[in-house]
């Protein structure tokens, strides 16, 4: 079973990811984590291309799409497809819906390409179910700037607007696929939302 998480920077995907995994291994799961983009050393390279290289900020939006699908395309076949047939728990930190928020509705790529490319790039993998912590935009540039490390991080010059736009991308999406996607209010505490995640999940296996 696929399991993704999406949601801003800062949202608490990643506690939410680490948490589910423990209980589903205290269930007697085989469980593997990982995130894109990354998740393999082709992937972790792009990831530093995408990210954190000083190269990064002349990246033009179609290269970014393309190289965030590059990275999906290699997670899909070295990590994530073999797991599956394994009969293993997938969790993903981001996978193809935040190619549709970030590339296409945040930074205007069309969808027609990007959903072409986000197609091509899975193959045959979709998720059965993705959560989404939901942060107001002003709360999630808050938590972002709170968390600023030393490590370049391009994705956080953004403003506002950028933060609107993937809250309200992602928000848009859930609505069009309601039976995939399960939306979390990311402002509660982190509590509430373990069990409300675990439960989900449990109801899904
Ligand atoms: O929060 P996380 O570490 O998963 O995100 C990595 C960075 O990549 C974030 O700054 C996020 O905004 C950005 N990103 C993006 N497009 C994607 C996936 C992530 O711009 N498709």
């Amino acid at each position: 079973t696929f399991f993704t998480f999406e949601g801003p920077e800062g949202s608490g995907k990643s506690t939410q990811i680490n948490l589910l995994a423990e209980e589903l291994i205290d269930l007697g799961h085989e469980v593997v984590v990982t995130r894109e983009p990354g998740g393999t050393p082709i992937g972790e390279e792009i990831r530093h291309l995408l990210i954190h290289s000083s190269s990064g900020k002349d990246m033009s939006p179609e290269a970014e799409l393309l190289l965030f699908a590059a990275a999906r395309a290699q997670l899909v076949r070295e990590l994530i497809l073999p797991s599956l047939e394994a009969g293993k728990v997938v969790i993903c930190d981001r996978f193809l819906d935040s190619t549709t928020v970030y590339q296409g509705a945040a930074r205007s790529i069309a969808s027609d390409p990007v959903s072409y490319i986000n197609q091509f790039a899975v193959g045959p993998v979709t998720p059965d179910l993705t959560f989404i912590l939901d942060v107001p935009h002003e709360e999630s540039m808050r938590r972002v700037k709170r968390r600023a490390t030393d490590v370049p991080d391009r994705m956080e010059e953004e403003n506002a607007d950028f933060y609107k736009k993937v809250r309200d991308g992602y928000l848009l999406l859930a609505g069009s696929m309601p039976e995939r996607f399960h939306v979390v209010d990311g402002t509660r505490e982190l509590e509430a939302n373990r069990e409300e995640i675990l439960k989900t999940v449990l109801e899904n296996l």
